[in-house]
């Protein structure tokens, strides 16, 4: 569990990173987080990207519907006009950001912001994802989140595309990727023969009995 770190004398501002694959709970963390800072009356604004609208155009909004009122923005040069009175700045879904986020970021947080990031560090091919990797090398806090293997049940780190899209931004949810470990994801379309015979297997020991 993260925990806000103290600060004797003069406060300065950092950045957090909150990264992992698809359904590990990246966004849940980035709204327990604000919220918490909410509670204890801090000021926070919310951004995404304006290319994720799968749910709410103006709500960071998690798997579970928990929720937290955001500003959709077209490039990462947008956030810098933040009011002075802000104390954190949630960013959800950074991996959709331009390459200029971890700077805008690090001008914030020597303003004294605090930064929370949530996003993929991967893409559906296995590789860094947009800004991220810079991001996770400029944060103070790094916390990688875990999904569960849809196939084995190990820890899942990848995010594996279901439909044949070639598009590093498609956006969907369950219908398209399934969170898998590093080896099942390897095996790339096999386990999804695999999970086709067993249920057909499973159809003909209905019919024996
Ligand atoms: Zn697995």
């Amino acid at each position: 569990m993260f925990l806000e770190p103290h600060f004797k004398g003069q406060r300065s501002g950092w950045i957090e990173v909150v990264c992992g694959s698809m359904f590990s709970g990246k966004t849940e963390e980035l709204i327990r987080r604000l919220k918490r800072a909410q509670i204890a009356n801090q000021v926070v604004e919310i951004y995404k990207p304006k290319i994720d609208t799968r749910y709410d155009e103006v709500k960071v909004v998690s798997h579970d519907s928990n929720f937290i009122h955001s500003t959709p923005v077209s490039k990462s040069r947008d956030i810098l006009p933040v009011g002075e009175d802000v104390n954190v700045i949630g960013i959800d879904e950074a991996q959709f950001f331009d390459n200029e986020l971890p700077e805008v970021c690090q001008e914030l947080a020597l303003r004294g912001v605090r930064i929370i990031i949530s996003g993929l560090d991967m893409d559906y091919q296995g590789k860094p994802f947009g800004p991220m990797p810079t991001l996770l090398s400029v944060a103070e806090y790094i916390t990688k989140l875990h999904a569960i293997c849809a196939h084995c049940g190990n820890l899942a780190t990848h995010s594996y595309r279901l439909i044949p899209d070639e598009s590093s931004v498609m956006l969907g949810e369950k219908e398209s990727y399934e969170a898998r470990c590093r080896t099942c994801y390897a095996m790339g379309n096999i386990l999804d023969f695999r999970k086709k015979e067993s249920k057909v297997v499973g159809h003909q020991q209905k019919l024996d009995l």
